[in-house]
């Protein structure tokens, strides 16, 4: 029953624009400040670490922003990426359900990243920048950028959680691979670095301090700009295309989706599939439940607080309008990395507050069992990340076979889990437990 959709959506083109929710919100967004001025933050501060292309498009209101010829033609070594319904899953639920997941793990990288990885590197390339420094947590965020960097012929310099430097060390031989410079943070490569380890040899890190180590790399080295992987306008404005394509895909499969489903870590990939369905909500066309979903011991939609706070730890960001659970907040080491951040992108935040999406938290057992099921009958092995979606469809799919009624259900499979199979010798032996890293750890 898949196999039809995929073979159609493969021959339909990939979108010409992205979709700016900014454009459309029924109240504006509130910007970012200046820390000290608490004024908003103008174009030139930003542009100290970022281009001015790409800070005009943190800004811009416009609704549709064309995607340029060069990065389409990157775009096209794996997208359109396949919709695929998950039948073998809904069989074993014994749902009324249909359960449809778009698949962003097709990617050179395996995972949405590159989707905003590419048109960074392609922005700073036609910028004049030589060297992009960027933090990563998973590495998910670190091979994109190298890949992105390799095509792009720049420069890429890593901060990497040193939990995770450990922890994955097929990740750096990855961003390696595609010829980036990597290092363990807190690091002995900053300022920042070196203070965090002479207080604490031990750190393990957290991304809003690589993130700091980052920062500092850009301004003090010339040529050098920074590339952020989740959390801004402009990823979220990059990552529309999954909804986009989504929307030509449902349409195709002739199904109307009543819930929608993203995990939530920064907020990118939730709003790459969220934001382009939200236009028609916003317009009264539409009535989905749209749905992010975070991990349980970093949850920052469902128990954070919505308040200005710093991106980073060392305080160099504008302070953004998010849900946070402060920006010193180290999370709990548990393995879907890429959910371990204290804030949430200030887009999304604007969207729970306005009531446009909900948010639900999943603690870690429960994503592993829903990722073995995922595996055991799509054949897929997710990413951990990605898991915390599919738990939640899952539990979605349930409740119609509890209520006898039938719901289309659509969710995010962000990325693929090949690269995490130590998370899951952790949850197959026995040793994960609720929150945090095995036992032993
Ligand atoms: C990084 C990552 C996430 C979380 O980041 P968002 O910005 O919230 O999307 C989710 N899934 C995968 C596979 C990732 O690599």
């Amino acid at each position: 029953m898949s196999s039809p959709i995929q073979a159609l959506l493969r021959a339909e083109e990939l979108p010409t624009h992205w979709y700016n929710l900014n454009a459309d919100f029924p109240e504006p967004i509130p910007p970012p400040l200046h820390p000290g001025t608490r004024q908003p933050v103008t174009p030139d501060l930003l542009s100290a670490i970022f281009p001015e292309n790409l800070v005009a498009q943190e800004m811009t209101a416009e609704r549709l922003v064309e995607i340029p010829q060069e990065v389409r033609d990157v775009y096209s070594l794996y997208r359109p990426t396949p919709l695929l319904r998950a039948v073998r899953l809904e069989k074993a639920l014994q749902t009324p359900a249909h359960i449809y997941y778009k698949y962003e793990g097709v990617s050179p990288a395996g995972s949405h990243k590159p989707n905003t990885a590419i048109p960074q590197a392609y922005y700073n390339k036609i910028a004049g920048t030589k060297r992009l420094a960027t933090e990563t947590g998973a590495g998910q965020w670190g091979s994109s950028l190298a890949f992105a960097c390799s095509v792009f012929g720049l420069e890429c310099n890593i901060y990497m959680v040193k939990v995770s430097f450990h922890q994955k060390p097929y990740r750096k031989l990855l961003m390696q691979t595609y010829g980036a410079t990597v290092h363990a943070s807190p690091s002995n490569q900053t300022e920042f670095g070196r203070k965090v380890l002479a207080a604490d040899p031990q750190s393990s890190g957290s991304l809003g301090l690589a993130i700091s180590e980052a920062i500092e790399d850009t301004v003090t080295h010339p040529g050098t700009k920074y590339a952020l992987g989740s959390v801004l306008n402009h990823v979220c404005l990059h990552q529309s295309v999954i909804g986009l394509e989504t929307i030509t895909q449902m349409e195709r499969a002739g199904e109307e989706p009543d819930v929608i489903i993203g995990c939530a870590g920064g907020g990118s990939n939730f709003a790459g599939l969220a934001f382009p369905f939200l236009r028609g909500k916003i317009a009264g066309r539409k009535n989905y439940r749209i749905v992010a979903v975070e991990p349980a011991s970093c949850p920052s939609l469902t128990k954070g607080e919505l308040r200005y706070d710093f991106g980073d730890m060392a305080e160099t960001t504008p302070l953004m309008m998010m849900h946070t659970l402060g920006h010193t907040f180290m999370p709990p080491n548990i393995h879907a990395g890429g959910l371990r951040y204290h804030g949430m992108a200030p887009m999304v935040s604007h969207c729970k507050k306005l009531g446009l999406i909900e948010a639900v938290a999943v603690p870690q057992l429960k994503v592993f069992e829903s990722a073995v099921r995922f595996a055991r009958t799509e054949g897929i092995v997710p990413a951990p990340e990605s898991s915390h979606a599919i738990a939640v469809a899952i539990d979605e799919a349930l409740r119609c076979k509890a209520e006898g009624r039938k719901r289309v259900i659509v969710f995010n499979l962000s990325g693929n889990g090949l690269l995490d199979l130590a998370a899951y010798d952790s949850f197959l032996s026995g040793k994960m437990h609720e929150s945090g890293l095995d036992t032993g750890e």
